[in-house]
Formats: structure tokens, sequence, C-alpha cells
């Protein structure tokens, strides 16, 4: 089956045409025929597509909206321009959408349609920022592919509904849960969901024999807990916001900052909300940059102290979340690296794990430096009693994968 996985941003897109099926899947032999990005859409947009070989169009074309994105790249995908990837745009079998909130209606991915459409719109006020861009990219594949195309929503927060009460309620009056569902919803799911399955699949161990705790390390960091397959804890909460050190976002703080600081600083509750989302972080605490690799660089070259700062803040409390996470699961079985930063920051990942010696881990120095751009293997000894990974993710894949699925009736374990 041709998928096309679309991920409809503020003003972006991002997609990838991916060929599976079930043979694929048991092979890990999935076909990606073609992937791109178009930004700043609503006026002169710039591209960036890449097809067959090594056909590669990049340039800017006037595109008011997602719909003139998606039509842009079908035309495109069957064009001599890609290759063409596609004879005609009638091979696209399904589409596939990544949709940031689920809340706790939709727990596994799901063939849309006017109910869930309308559930999705619901959701809305959970996701003020990304759902409304998600449903909008729905509508546009619709009218520009037909609406008895198969399109197929896949949540960023479906992976955790299996959190317990205990890891998702907020130590807060039971009434606000109940009447406002404030709670921890947890993002990344299809991430996380993905790397501890391949990692399932590469070291041949049995679902339901394994405790893993997974690291997405990207722009957006989080962390989790897994057991016996399922999420019981991440550390993402009621936003993306909770939990580890971000390009931008704070990750965990005490939340009586909020208000002292909007006294002392006159800021509004939403200037506070900005801050914390797009001034923090990696970038607040360096004063620099929100990229790692930038900041590594300046570590090293210039021995800038703020960017030093910012590594090992960021390192610190991820691996205090390991320590978490260990003490939640009582023991792992691994801890695997993805995103961006996990997969390509080898001093990263080594500082995250100096100082956990005495939970077992043994870092191999020479796996762990090989084990950069994409590559995909142990980076602890073989005597170490808790081995790390790294495990590029693919969050494109899974989208696809599921909507293969949820398309043919195979479903699969969640
Ligand atoms: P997103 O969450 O937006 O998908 P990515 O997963 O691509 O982001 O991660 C982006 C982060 O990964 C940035 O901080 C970037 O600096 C970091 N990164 C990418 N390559 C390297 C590298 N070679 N060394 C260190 N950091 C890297």
């Amino acid at each position: 089956m041709i998928v096309l996985v679309l991920n409809a941003g503020s003003s972006s897109l991002k997609f990838q045409l991916v060929r599976t099926d079930l043979l694929c899947i048991a092979n890990h032999l999935d076909e990606k025929l073609a992937r791109g990005t178009i930004e700043r859409i609503g006026g002169e947009a710039v591209f960036t597509l890449r097809g067959r070989g090594d056909a590669v169009s990049r340039g800017s074309a006037p595109m008011r909206d997602v719909r003139a994105a998606i039509e842009y790249i079908v035309t495109w995908l069957a064009s001599a321009e890609s290759g063409p990837v596609i004879g005609s745009v009638g091979e696209i079998q399904a589409v596939g959408h990544r949709v940031v909130h689920g809340g706790e209606r939709f727990q596994r991915s799901v063939r849309i349609d006017d109910a869930v459409l309308r559930g999705m719109e619901d959701m809305i006020e959970l996701a003020p920022l990304h759902n409304p861009h998600n449903l909008k990219g729905v509508a546009a594949a619709r009218a520009v592919l037909g609406a008895e195309l198969p399109n197929v929503a896949v949540f960023d927060t479906a992976f955790h509904h299996t959190l317990p009460e205990k890891a998702y309620l907020y130590a807060i009056p039971y009434q606000l849960y109940r009447r406002h569902k404030v709670r921890r919803y947890g993002f990344h799911g299809t991430s996380h969901r993905y790397v501890a399955y391949r990692w399932r699949k590469l070291t041949l161990v049995a679902r339901e024999a394994t405790r893993i705790i997974t690291l997405h390390l990207g722009n957006g960091c989080s962390a989790c807990a897994i057991d016996g397959g399922n999420s019981v804890d991440t550390s993402m909460g009621f936003t993306p916001l909770e939990g580890l050190v971000m390009g931008t976002r704070s990750g965990d703080l005490d939340p009586a900052v909020l208000e002292f600081l909007g006294v002392k600083e006159g800021l509004s509750p939403t200037e506070v909300d900005s801050l914390l989302n797009k001034s923090s972080g990696l970038l607040g605490l360096s004063g620099l940059t929100n990229d790692m690799r930038e900041l590594l660089a300046e570590a090293h070259e210039n021995n800038d102290r703020r960017a030093r700062l910012a590594i090992d803040i960021f390192c610190y409390r991820a691996r205090k979340y390991v320590g978490a996470y260990l003490a939640a699961l009582g023991g792992a079985d691994a801890i695997l690296f993805a995103g961006g930063i996990g997969e390509n920051a080898a001093e990263v990942r080594a500082q995250i794990l100096h100082g956990l010696e005495w939970a077992g881990i043994e870092v191999d120095e020479e796996a762990n430096n090989r084990m950069v751009g994409g590559a995909e293997g142990r980076i602890t000894t073989h005597s170490s009693r808790l081995a790390a990974w790294v495990i590029p993710t693919d969050e494109e894949l899974l989208i696809a994968r599921d909507t293969f699925r949820v398309v043919t009736g195979v479903e699969g374990r969640y």
C-alpha cells in the first residue's frame, strides 16, 4: 500500500510517501519513496522535496493554504521533476495524519470519519496550538484526494493511554480532573512506541518480558517508562511543556514561579506561558541558541560557560528521569536514545549515562562515538548489566504502518 504521511503545522507541512504492507512490516523493508517539507505556507512558500534517486526540488511558490501545499506535493510526485515517484495521483491509497492530541478518547490510530472529526474538534481546547492545524490538514487532504480515500489519524498521546491513575493524575483537587480533564497525557507517543518496538525486534525479546526507558531528545524532549510494551509513565504532561529541558521549553519548574514572574516582570499569563515555551530551555540558559550542536561547538571551541551550563543542566535532568523511571519500573533492561540529540550527540549520551554505573551501566566509548548519523546499535559493553542503545526514531514509518493496518483491518498490538 502506498501511504502519504502528513504532518501539518501552523504554517508548515511535512510529508513522506511510504510503501508498506505486512511483509514490509515483518522484515523492516518498508520503502520511503519521497519526502519533503514546505514552510511559510500562507505567502511565498519555501519547499524542499526529495523524490526518486537523487531528485531534489528546492524553491518557492505562492501557496495560500495547506490545501494548495498538498496539491503542489501530489502534482510534483507524479511529475518528471520527482522521478516521477508515482505514475499518477491515483496510486496513493491512503493518507496518514500526525495528530498531536487525542485526549482520553482516542486510544489508538483510527480511520477518520465525521464522528472522529467531531472528536478531534472537541480536542482543540486541550491543544489549541496544534490540533486546529492537524484538522485543516485532514480537510485539505480530503478536498485534494477525494473524500473516498481513507484518511487515518495517528495521535501523539495514544501510546500513553495505558498510564495508570497514579502516574497521570496531578495532586490537585480531583474535581478539576473530572471537570476539565486536567491530567498528564504525554506526547511523542509515536516515537516512544516505534523505538521500543524496534528494539524488541532487534534483540528478539518478547514484548511482555521487557522494561525499557526511552529518551526522545530532539527539539522537544521526553522520557518514557515502558513495562511489558505499555507506557506506564512519561515526562511530558498536560502539555508538552513538562519534564526534560528542551530546546526552548523549560520542562519542570515550581508552578509558583509563574505568578511571581508575572508580577515582577509585568507579564500576562499568556506572556509567561510563551516565556516558558519559547525563550527557556537550552536557549534561555545559554542565551545563545536552542541548537545542541551549536552549544557543543561553543562549549568546546570557545569554552563558553553558559553553553556548558545549559548542556550540564540538560544532561542532569535527563539522568534524574532515568533514575526515577528505574525506580518506577523496579529496574530496566535497556535505555534507548532517539531524536536529533539522542541519535547524534555521543557526548550528551555519555554525560547522561555517566553516574549511572551503580545501576549497572558500562558505556562502551568506542561504540558510543560510532553510533551517530542514523546508526543503530548498542552503546554499552556486553558485560553491562543495564544496556543502552541508540535507535533512530521513525514516526512517519509508524504512521504509515498504522494507516495500513487500520485501513486493511490487520490490527497490531499497540
Ligand atoms: P525535532 O524535535 O524538531 O524533530 P530533531 O529530532 O531533529 O528535532 O532534533 C534537533 C536537535 O538535535 C537540535 O538540538 C540539534 O542541534 C540536535 N542535533 C542534530 N544533529 C546533531 C549533532 N550531530 N550533534 C549534536 N546535536 C545534534
